[in-house]
């Protein structure tokens, strides 16, 4: 999504005029701060300036985020298991873009990659980011059988077997594949730690700070086999239609002290007068149009008793 701000800023702001069903939505200005002692207004965001105008949707019959009905999702044995391969030396960097942080990688050389699962190409990282509310009831983009979860992780890659850009395979339909895995607050996570002490440097919008040697294979559950996927969309501008989705059925815990610190960045530059807490960054969900999810897994075979 980041990335795509810089690169296709025209496409989405055409996107932006066009979209017809966010016109409802309207940012609406907090109130000004009336002590006269107050000098910085920090408010939370009700809906973030980069869905306040109409939007575009190319296409638009394979839209995310969705929720997952577990009984209506389709059992697929041809489903593989996934393969991941992350070089913590291709960690280059964390950029706040107004809308989250995102941890970008050095994408030039096939050093982190994905493949296997319901992919036949292979997939290079270029970077993750979360969504995540206010408060703990909500704050994923997907949900399971309307189950929403405090926040969600989406490890974003490229075709790189097909494509020779980011930019070029983000608008194309097997262009990109966005790994998402729920997080749940529970026990501090180590391994995002070493992020999290890192973010007050990029509190600010267009902040940037070094950031290297990070595995993202440690914010993965142990078990990355059973998973969904369905065919789906980047849930900011410009909203192609270009992602298989791979959706973890195990989340990962953290502790609610490591969200406090997601919900301590802001969406507004340090110039501006009017501060917004970088929170409620999801999109809202889309009709599933007769899409159909696949699962990994089965449930109902592994917990079946064994055979007499
Ligand atoms: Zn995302």
């Amino acid at each position: 999504m980041v990335t795509l701000a810089a690169v296709v800023a025209p496409l989405a702001r055409q996107i932006h005029r066009q979209l017809k069903h966010a016109r409802s939505q309207r940012w609406i200005p907090a109130r000004a701060c009336n002590l006269s002692a107050c000098s910085s207004k920090l408010v939370l965001s009700q809906v973030h300036p980069m869905w306040q105008e109409p939007l575009a949707i190319p296409g638009g019959d394979r839209q995310s985020p969705i929720d997952i009905v577990v009984r209506k999702s389709v059992f697929d044995p041809q489903l593989k298991p996934l393969k991941v391969q992350y070089d913590p030396r291709t960690c280059q960097q964390i950029w706040n873009n107004g809308y989250s942080f995102l941890v970008e990688y050095d994408d030039t050389t096939d050093k982190s990659t994905l493949k296997g699962g319901p992919l036949e190409d292979q997939f290079r990282l270029c970077q993750f980011h979360f969504h995540w509310g206010e408060n703990n009831t909500w704050g994923s983009e997907h949900s399971i059988d309307r189950r929403l979860y405090p926040a969600e992780l989406h490890l974003v890659h490229w075709n790189s077997d097909k494509y020779s850009l980011f930019e070029e395979a983000v608008i194309e339909e097997n262009g990109l594949a966005v790994i998402a895995v729920f997080l749940k607050i529970g026990k501090r996570h180590e391994g995002l730690q070493k992020l999290v002490d890192a973010l007050p440097a990029v509190r600010h919008k267009d902040s940037v700070v070094e950031f290297t040697k990070f595995d993202p294979a440690c914010l993965l559950p142990e078990n990355i086999d059973d998973y969904w996927t369905y065919a789906g969309s980047l849930t900011t501008p410009p909203l192609t239609e270009a992602v298989t989705w791979i959706v973890m059925k195990r989340h990962i815990e953290v502790s609610h002290d490591q969200l406090a610190v997601f919900r301590s960045l802001l969406f507004t530059s340090a110039e501006e007068q009017l501060q917004r807490s970088m929170v409620n960054n999801f999109r809202v969900q889309q009709v599933l149009k007769g899409r159909t999810v696949r699962s990994s897994f089965t449930p109902f075979l592994q917990d079946a008793p064994p055979m007499m």
